[in-house]
C-alpha cells in the first residue's frame, strides 16, 4: 500500500511532456534539422562555385603575368612596369632547383610548397587559406622559369563567415517561429482528442451518459477515432440502462411476494384468526416463497451468465430424450389448458450440451406455448438433425407475438402482455435464460409469429461442440 503511494508521487512529481508538446519539439528540430542540411547543401555548393571562380582568375592573372616576361636564349628579362602585386594575387619566380629568384611569398606562408605545374592547390598555414597556381616555363636548352600565383582565400571567408552570421541569427528565429506554428498546429490537430478526453471524464466521473463527443468539425482518422468512441458511449448508456432497468425489475419482482407474505403472515397472527385461515395463509406464503426462490435461481443463473462464471458440465446427451421428458412433465399442464401436445422426435439425437441446462430450454419453450395458448389448441414439438445441427421447433395456435415485440421478448423481464398472468409464476425471464443456454451451447435461437395465429420459436444447437 505504502509502496503504491509512494509510486504514485514520484510518477506526479516526474513533469512528463504532453504529446503536443513532444509532437512539437519533434516538428521543430525535424525543420531546424532540414533548414540546417539544406543551408549546408547551399554552402558546399556556392564554396565550389566560388573556389572555381577564384581559381581561374588566379589561373588567368599568373598567365597575363607570364606574359610581361620576355624569353631570350637562356635568359630572361622582366618588363619594367611588371608588378608583383596584381589584383590580390602576389607572384614570385622560381628557377628549375626551386629558388626563389624574384618576387615574394606573404608572411606565414609555408616556404617549403612544392612547385606543381598548371595545377591547383590549397595552402593553409596559421589561421591563412592561400590558393596557390604555378606555371612552368620552358625556356633555353631545358631551363624553366616557375611562375608562382598565391591569392589570399579572403572572399572565401567572407562568404562563410556571412553564411555563419545569416545562420546563427537565423537559427533561434527558426526554432522560435516553428515551436509557435508547430504548437499552434498541433494544438488544433488535437482539439478532437482534448474533447475526447473531456467526454471520456465527463462519463468516468459518473456524469453525464447521454455526453457525445462533437465530430462536426473532426475529419479523417480523429473522425473515425471520434465516431467509435461515440459507438462506445451509446453501449455504454444502453448497458448501464438496462442495468438501471434489471435492477429495479428484480426489487419490483422481489417486492409483490414479499408483501404477500407479510400480509398473509400478520393475517393468519390475528388473535381471532381460525385454524383452518392459518393454514390458508401459510399455503400462500408457501407458494410465495417457492416462487420467489425460482425468481432468485433464474436471477442467479443470469447474473453468473454475465459475469461468466456459470459453468456449464458438457457431456454427450440423448437430446431425443430430454426432449420427451421435458414434454411428458408439461403434459399435466397442457390437458389443464384444454391444449393437445404433440411431438415428432427423430430418436436418438445424440449431442453434446448440458443436461439441466437443454431442459430448461425445452420446459421453458413449452411451457410458454401452453400458457400462451388458446383453450382447445395445439402446442407442437418436432426434432430433427439437419446439417451437423439438432434443430428443435415447438409451434402453437395461441395469442401469437406482435411485431413490435419480437426483438423484445429476449430482454429480461420483458413480458409483452402482463395482464395476462396477474401475480403469476411469469418473471419475463425464462427467453433470456433460453437465448443465453442456447447461445452457450454456440447455437442459435429464432423466433416467428403472427398474431392471433400463434407463433414457431426454433433453436438450434450443434451436435459436436466446437473445442
Ligand atoms: P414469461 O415468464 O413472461 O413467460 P418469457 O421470457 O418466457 O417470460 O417470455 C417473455 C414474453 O414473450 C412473454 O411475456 C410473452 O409475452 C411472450 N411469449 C413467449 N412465448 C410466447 C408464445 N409461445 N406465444 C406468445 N407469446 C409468447
Amino acid at each position: 500500500m505504502k509502496q503504491k503511494s509512494n509510486g504514485n508521487l514520484s510518477r506526479k512529481s516526474r513533469k512528463e511532456l504532453s504529446i503536443k508538446q513532444k509532437v512539437t519539439l519533434w516538428y521543430a528540430c525535424m525543420l531546424v534539422l532540414i533548414v540546417l542540411l539544406l543551408f549546408g547543401f547551399i554552402f558546399a555548393i556556392s564554396r565550389n562555385i566560388l573556389q572555381r571562380q577564384s581559381d581561374s582568375r588566379l589561373e588567368e592573372i599568373v598567365l597575363e603575368f607570364a606574359d610581361d616576361i620576355d624569353f631570350e636564349q637562356n635568359s630572361y628579362e622582366l618588363d619594367d612596369d611588371i608588378r608583383f602585386y596584381e589584383n590580390g594575387v602576389i607572384f614570385s619566380l622560381y628557377d628549375e632547383q626551386g629558388r626563389l629568384t624574384a618576387g615574394s611569398v606573404p608572411t606565414d606562408f609555408p616556404a617549403d610548397t612544392i612547385l606543381k605545374a598548371y595545377s591547383f592547390q590549397t595552402i593553409s598555414s596559421s589561421g591563412n587559406t592561400w590558393s596557390v597556381y604555378d606555371a612552368a616555363l620552358p625556356y633555353g636548352d631545358g631551363q624553366i622559369l616557375w611562375i608562382r600565383g598565391i591569392l589570399q582565400s579572403e572572399t572565401l571567408f567572407s562568404v562563410e563567415r556571412t553564411m555563419f552570421l545569416v545562420l546563427l541569427i537565423a537559427c533561434p528565429l527558426l526554432i522560435a517561429v516553428a515551436l509557435l506554428v508547430g504548437y499552434s498546429i498541433t494544438r488544433r490537430a488535437f482539439l478532437p482528442i482534448s474533447e475526447i478526453c473531456r467526454t471520456a471524464e465527463t462519463i468516468g466521473a459518473g456524469g453525464d451518459l447521454s455526453a457525445r463527443i462533437s465530430t462536426e468539425r473532426t475529419q479523417g482518422e480523429l473522425r473515425q477515432m471520434a465516431d467509435t468512441f461515440n459507438e462506445m458511449f451509446q453501449r455504454l448508456e444502453t448497458s448501464f440502462e438496462h442495468e438501471r432497468q434489471f435492477t429495479s425489475d428484480a426489487s419490483h419482482e422481489l417486492r409483490t411476494p414479499i408483501a404477500v407474505i407479510t400480509s398473509q403472515a400478520e393475517y393468519a397472527l390475528l388473535p381471532d384468526a381460525t385454524a383452518e385461515e392459518q393454514r390458508e395463509g401459510l399455503e400462500v406464503i408457501l407458494e410465495q416463497a417457492r416462487k420467489m426462490s425460482s425468481l432468485i435461481s433464474r436471477l442467479l443463473l443470469l447474473a453468473r451468465a454475465d459475469n461468466g462464471t456459470q459453468q456449464l458440465s458438457m457431456a454427450p446427451l440423448n437430446l431425443s430424450y430430454t426432449a420427451a421428458e421435458a414434454a411428458e412433465q408439461c403434459r399435466e399442464t397442457a390437458l389443464r389448458h384444454h391444449i393437445t401436445l404433440s411431438c415428432e422426435i427423430t430418436p436418438d439425437i445424440i449431442a453434446e450440451g448440458d443436461q439441466d441446462s437443454l431442459t430448461r430450454v425445452f420446459l421453458n419453450l413449452l411451457e410458454n406455448a401452453i400458457q400462451y395458448g388458446r383453450p382447445d389448441g395445439f402446442v407442437k414439438l418436432f426434432l430433427e438433425v439437419q446439417d451437423d445441427f439438432a434443430v428443435c421447433s415447438i409451434c402453437d395456435n395461441g395469442i401469437g407475438i406482435a411485431p413490435e415485440d419480437l426483438s423484445r421478448i429476449w430482454l429480461r423481464f420483458y413480458r409483452a402482455d402482463p395482464s395476462r398472468n396477474p401475480g403469476g409464476s411469469n418473471t419475463g425471464l425464462g427467453l433470456s435464460l433460453v437465448k443465453w443456454i442456447v447461445e452457450a451451447h454456440h447455437g442459435s435461437v429464432s423466433v416467428s409469429s403472427v398474431p392471433g395465429e400463434g407463433s414457431r420459436f426454433t433453436f438450434r444447437i450443434p451436435l459436436r461442440q466446437p473445442s
